[in-house]
């Protein structure tokens, strides 16, 4: 708080806090750009052993104040890459040859270099990461992103985390290109004229620079056209990755979404950008008039930035350049370091336009692309008076275009366009970390989706002049927006949906847990919201704020004299299978995150977390709280309120699916009827929709009732409860929260923050339930696996 306030004395309109915890690494940051945000908010950070990941929770279920972090972990390799350039034996041979070469510019710099010889023998082991990039959300089997890593020695791969626990790596990316080259000879097209001799050292080096991959970048989901068995066409979604090679080569892999392998892969072609030393990479895609035009931004070592046309005749409405577009001509060395590509919207031309930002040294590159009636529009300029230093990372809120950039003396900087008549100028301001983590060494910056947090990774500054003896990393956390900017933004909110604003909703957690009441302007303007437009990401904003507040009124942990200790149990449980894969991930779960396991637990499904009902038991046990018990009571009861609001607004959905997709005599599986009567059993629930829509059915099915079966009795089982249906002979299964079938199976999917709980999709589900199936809770809108 000091530090906001010393930041606001100073006149600055943005005031960073730090926002607990630090984590502490276990292993020093390596690569550039160590840093990386995603949008479903994982961060990862590339270090010398394995890929830190951070997943950041909005939790609903403790009360503690801290930011609820859970840590995984993407190990290295352990065996060291060797790209392939040549059949086994003749590469030995080869390397022999060079390596014994009487020509000391061959031995030598055949020996030093590191991509020949990425084992070391007397040089020191190449491991750790260089550099990590996560895909969209919506790429994995669990509609969340993918992580492609790429090791200090060159094995570019691509990961997932589909139970929480354990990162897999789902396709080696640098051994299938190598394939690939061998296959065609290492010759790009086949007109192209035969390569000389593995044994000739310029082709040997020509060989692996041709592979050697620098960084990658996904692109957005596009759709491309598959044509189906019968040669009717389907749109199915799909995403590009970029991998850009030492001698300016770049792949572009397509791939099949969901991504779930080897067979996901589509295609992959190989563009020649002609750019000497290319040091970076970024997609450019840009909107204009229902037409997407995408190319590939590539920045050299040297100075140039260009924009490559990228042709992809499967995708979808998808428009590239007819040649290249140089942003940046001059070779003045300084070297490009890191491009974002920003999408916005140009008030004053009144159209969309694409902001280009690329690190140069100390200073900030920028360029804006507009497409008018006369083509394309290219303006730039440099932003200078940043950093003393050069800059050493640089990441971009995509919202806005706000970006901030660091030097590796704790000096951020925050740029805000501001649009002129033609293009923009940036404004700018300082944000000195000293000032909240003390004095610090910077090594990378990401800022989260939807800008409220900036996570920094700092080493321990100077002290007293003296360079500290130690390095210890750590990642740390600052608020770049006030509860009031988070708060306005969730309710303005175009993409409507809690998960993928979880940073926001974490700085409006906070805020209630400090203050134990949810503040009036945000009650007020969200009932408001409700009663305006009635959307039910508005509901769930509401039930959000009052199981914080329930949580809030929670007595702290240390209050509590004796609780049984079955989470502690839980812990040990979760803990070991998973997680057991190098030694970063044992040691990386400090007692605070380990405490928090039993949120990411997948182990048992069956009960579903009810420790708000066990402290109310408690408190009213030690008698004197009366008021208290009383509060806790209401707020239960207006979370029980919103609960079966958004339940029947879900039910009026499935009815609607169902009324839609069956025949008159059909057992639709879904329980039609149970789910009609819950609807109609309450008087006070008086909806004309659901009415109308409920009359239609029953009558659809004349009588019918299709009552689900006990599989273990044979019993009917009634739909009495929107959680769990009892048989007759007290067998108790749980309700699928999206289908409300029961779930006569032990194997279930659970929300993030396991609010409810969804059974898998099967083969014999028609298309619709399946669909039904895949969408997210309907509490919190966070994906279900
Ligand atoms: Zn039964
Ligand atoms: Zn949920």
């Amino acid at each position: 708080e000091a530090a906001a306030a010393a930041a606001a004395s100073a006149g600055f309109r943005l005031t960073a806090v730090r926002r607990e915890p630090a984590v502490r690494l276990q292993h020093g940051a390596s690569g550039l750009e160590p840093l990386a945000w995603s949008e479903d908010h994982r961060v990862s950070v590339s270090t010398a052993r394995s890929i830190a990941v951070l997943e950041q929770l909005s939790d609903v279920h403790s009360g503690g104040q801290d930011m609820v972090i859970h840590r995984t972990a993407v190990p290295a390799p352990a065996a060291a890459c060797m790209l392939k350039v040549g059949p086994k034996k003749e590469v030995a041979e080869c390397k022999e040859k060079f390596a014994s070469s009487v020509d000391p510019t061959v031995s030598q710099s055949f020996m030093l270099d590191r991509v020949f010889n990425p084992e070391g023998k007397s040089l020191p082991p190449m491991r750790g990461f260089k550099y990590s990039s996560w895909s969209p959300l919506g790429c994995d089997a669990n509609g969340r992103c993918l992580l492609a890593a790429l090791t200090m020695d060159n094995r570019l791969s691509i990961h997932a985390n589909l139970n929480r626990l354990q990162w897999v790596q789902l396709v080696d990316l640098t051994e299938l290109y190598g394939e690939r080259l061998l296959e065609a000879s290492f010759r790009l097209c086949k007109g192209d004229a035969p390569c000389g001799e593995l044994g000739d050292f310029p082709e040997f080096q020509r060989r692996h620079s041709m592979q050697a991959p620098v960084r990658m970048e996904w692109s957005g989901i596009c759709t491309t056209q598959q044509v189906k068995h019968n040669n009717e066409c389907r749109d199915v979604g799909s995403v590009l990755l970029a991998v850009l090679f030492e001698n300016g080569n770049i792949a572009v892999w397509q791939f099949q979404l969901p991504f779930l392998g080897k067979e996901s892969i589509t295609s992959c072609n190989t563009i020649e950008s002609g750019i000497g030393s290319p040091s970076v990479l970024s997609w450019w895609e840009y909107e204009h008039n229902n037409r997407k035009m995408s190319g590939l931004i590539v920045g050299s070592a040297y100075g140039p930035v260009k924009i490559i046309p990228v042709n992809l005749k499967a995708v979808k409405g998808y428009f590239t350049l007819r040649q290249p577009v140089v942003l940046w001509q001059e070779m003045d060395q300084l070297p490009v370091h890191s491009i974002k590509c920003i999408p916005l919207y140009h008030p004053y031309q009144k159209c969309s336009c694409s902001l280009v930002v690329a690190a140069r040294g100390p200073y900030v590159f920028w360029c804006l692309l507009l497409i008018s009636k006369a083509g394309l529009n290219v303006h730039n300029s440099h932003v200078t008076g940043l950093h003393s230093l050069p800059i050493v990372s640089m990441t971009a809120d995509k919202q806005n275009g706000t970006v901030y950039t660091c030097s590796s003396d704790g000096k951020v900087r925050q740029l805000i366009p501001i649009f002129t008549d033609v293009a923009l100028k940036f404004e700018h301001q300082l944000i000195k970390l000293s000032e909240v983590f003390g004095c610090v060494r910077t090594h990378g910056i990401a800022v989260s989706p939807c800008g409220a947090y900036l996570a920094v990774i700092t080493t321990e500054g100077m002290a007293n002049g003296l360079h500290p003896v130690n390095k210890n990393y750590q990642v740390q956390f600052v608020t770049l927006k006030t509860f009031e900017e988070a708060a306005a933004q969730l309710l303005e909110s175009s993409v409507q949906n809690l998960f993928r604003q979880v940073d926001l909703t974490d700085l409006v957690r906070w805020k209630i847990l400090k203050d134990k009441h949810i503040p009036q302007f945000l009650q007020e303007a969200l009932d408001k919201k409700i009663e305006s437009c009635g959307s039910t990401y508005f509901w769930r904003f509401k039930l959000f704020l009052l199981r914080i507040l329930y949580q809030s009124m929670q007595k702290a942990p240390s209050e509590v004299t004796w609780k049984p200790s079955h989470e502690d149990a839980k812990i040990l449980i979760s803990d070991s299978p998973g997680m057991g894969s190098t030694e970063d991930d044992q040691e990386e779960g400090t007692s605070k995150q380990a405490s928090r396991q039993s949120l990411g637990d997948t182990g048992k499904g069956v009960d579903i977390d009810d420790t708000a009902e066990d402290s109310l038991h408690q408190s009213s046990d030690t008698g004197g709280r009366e008021p208290m018990v009383e509060k806790l009571l209401e707020i239960q009861a207006q979370i029980e309120a919103v609960e079966m609001h958004l339940t029947r607004e879900h039910m009026k959905r499935v009815l609607g699916e169902v009324y839609l997709h069956t025949w008159i005599t059909e057992n639709t599986s879904i329980p039609t009827r149970g789910v009609c009567d819950f609807l109609m059993s309450d008087d006070a629930y008086d909806d004309r929709t659901a009415r109308v829509l409920i009359g239609h059915i029953l009558k659809k099915m004349n009588k019918q009732t299709f009552p689900e079966h006990c599989s273990l009795c044979k019993e009917i089982l009634p739909f009495t409860d929107r959680k769990q249906a009892v048989c007759s002979n007290g067998h108790i299964w749980l309700r699928c929260f999206l289908t409300y079938q029961s779930c006569q199976s032990l194997v279930y999917r659970r929300c993030l923050l396991h609010d409810s709980i969804a059974r898998h999709p099967t083969p014999e589900d028609p298309e619709w339930i399946k669909r039904l199936l895949q969408g997210p809770c309907t509490f919190c809108d966070s994906p279900v696996f």
